[in-house]
């Protein structure tokens, strides 16, 4: 099944699944810098999803092995938020350093346990890679402000950790998002305990292990995991000051009020449903190449995944069988196959219900242009994973299951519009509000968009529009909860809080101040 080569030799953890497949391995807990077998009488399987077969478990942590994550994340607090800022970074530093060393290594745990393809997969790691290189820039990114406010009298302005981050992670990027918070978590001075996804823990694995290996005390990243019952553990310790969640609509809604309604800092990311929209003077190669490669990459299982297209007027109608005629050629197969587009999805559920709605689609009266239900890899051996090929359905309208509904998978549903404005009027009645993009040679109708859409990450002939992490990655409307995003300036102010400090040193007066009760004026 493997094409690639992995430039990796450690096995501390599986990276394939021929090897993995008769004794799966028991996936340990990361406290105080040390790999921990956990005491647990309940494991969930993790699948490689592009065969089903087990690869290995993972448990549910015990009450005292979460008790004992949280305590030694706070007690390491105490030391950690005084260690200097110099000595953080030089940890940054490090990080990415191992990191880019174990790029290869990540990238297949990811493959193997969430099916992405390998080169895919390293695209993953890499944008987690970029949060880390903006962290070592914490120097100048936390400074604060002062200023002589009157005489002899200085303000000054500072930020200062807020203490255990709780972090609860999707399976869709295993790498990615464990540091789209934890490199900045470090240099900020602050502790974690992560929760990565059940499904795809071991890439969270190798990062808490990558932490400690750079010089992280013990304690300062801590990794458990479970599900709702880990999740309840973080927001029901009040040692646990924030949470950051990225994940599905139900999940983040819950932790978000619950997390506020409990006093803590929440930031949550949820559910998306991402418009491209086309207009007749795109070109069109560029265009079919690049929402064909937005909305079936990674299998549709992006957040920023294209999953509607909106073709205004007549012209890129047009356009649209061929569409489906260069996403018919893509080869759905093993991730460790160079020659596989799109891996799998991540389970037989996500299969059975992408399969479900497609049916509805053309119950509710749309098109199925391209089927990609019946596409099976060429590989025999692959013949039980949880694979589908392309799908696009046209003649879609709100109100029908395959436009309201996230599907996270390679369906593309393709709306026609008359004009610009009907696009933006429908994109901003949908209601998420994570990516959209507009393919046009026209400066003044993208200007026209940008300004009018309600929607965080904005492209203009880029189809997925990810900020760098010298941005935040944004998200409007129900794709996203809470008041600072993820990282950029807005995630550094996330993990820290503000401190104002009024100093009075007077060297050349002995003048004493007479007792006053009213405000100074
Ligand atoms: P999920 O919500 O099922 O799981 C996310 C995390 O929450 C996991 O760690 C899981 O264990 C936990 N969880 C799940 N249900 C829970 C519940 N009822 N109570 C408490 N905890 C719960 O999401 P997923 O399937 O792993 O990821 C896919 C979803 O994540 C999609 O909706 C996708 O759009 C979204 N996502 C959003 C972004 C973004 O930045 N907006 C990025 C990536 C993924």
């Amino acid at each position: 099944l493997s094409t690639i080569k992995l430039n990796t030799t450690t096995t501390s953890y599986p990276t394939s699944h021929t090897s993995a497949k008769d004794k799966p391995y028991l996936t340990p807990t990361f406290i105080n810098n040390k790999l921990l077998k956990s005491d647990s009488s309940e494991w969930f399987d993790i699948h490689d999803p592009s065969t089903n077969h087990v690869v290995s478990k993972v448990p549910q942590s015990t009450a005292a092995e979460l008790e004992s994550a949280i305590a030694a994340a706070d007690e390491a607090f105490e030391l950690w938020k005084q260690t200097s800022i110099i000595k953080r970074q030089q940890i940054a530093f490090k990080i990415v350093e191992l990191l880019r060393k174990n790029w290869d290594r990540l990238a297949a745990l990811i493959v193997l346990e969430q099916g992405k393809t390998f080169a895919d997969a390293k695209g993953d790691v890499l944008r987690g890679i970029q949060v880390a290189e903006f962290a070592c820039g914490i120097t100048s990114e936390l400074q604060g402000v002062s200023l002589e406010v009157a005489q002899d009298m200085e303000t000054k302005m500072i930020r200062e950790p807020i203490g255990v981050i709780g972090s609860i992670c999707p399976f869709n990027f295993p790498a990615m998002i464990p540091l789209w918070t934890i490199p900045l978590v470090i240099v900020t001075g602050n502790t974690t305990v992560i929760k990565p996804s059940e499904r795809a823990p071991g890439a969270a694995m190798i990062i808490a292990e990558i932490c400690a290996e750079a010089g992280c005390p013990p304690g300062v990243i801590n990794l458990v995991h479970g599900k709702h019952q880990t999740v309840n553990a973080f927001l029901e310790d009040p040692r646990i000051k924030a949470i950051t969640f990225v994940g599905g609509d139900k999940a983040g809604k819950y932790i978000y009020e619950r997390g506020h309604a409990l006093g803590k800092r929440v930031q949550s990311n949820l559910g998306a449903k991402n418009h491209m929209v086309v207009l007749p003077d795109a070109d069109k190669q560029t265009f079919i190449n690049a929402v064909n490669g937005a909305a079936f990459g990674a299998a549709g299982q992006r957040c920023m995944a294209i999953s509607v297209l909106v073709t205004v007027g007549d012209k890129p109608k047009e356009w649209i069988k061929d569409v489906a005629k260069d996403a018919a050629k893509f080869r759905i197969g093993s991730g460790f196959d160079t020659s596989s587009d799109l891996g799998p999805l991540i389970s037989p559920q996500a299969l059975v219900r992408a399969k479900e709605i497609i049916a509805s689609a053309e119950t509710e009266g749309a098109t199925l242009l391209l089927d990609g239900r019946d596409q099976k890899p060429e590989q025999a051996a692959l013949a039980k994973g949880n694979f589908l090929g392309p799908t696009i359905i046209t003649n879609a309208k709100p109100g029908m299951r395959c436009y309201d509904e996230e599907i996270f998978a390679p369906v593309l549903t393709i709306v026609n519009v008359d004009t610009l404005e009907e696009a933006i009027k429908l994109i901003n009645s949908c209601r998420y509000g994570n990516g959209t993009s507009i393919f046009t040679k026209s400066g003044a109708a993208a200007q026209f968009f940008t300004k009018n859409i309600d929607v965080g990450n904005v492209g203009v002939n880029v189809p997925i529009p990810v900020p760098l992490p010298l941005f935040s990655f944004s998200g409007s409307r129900a794709s996203f909860m809470g008041d600072l995003n993820f990282y950029g300036k807005a995630g550094i102010m996330f993990l820290t809080k503000p401190k104002a400090i009024t100093s009075l040193w007077s060297f050349s007066t002995d003048e004493i101040l007479a007792p006053s009760t009213s405000m100074p004026i």
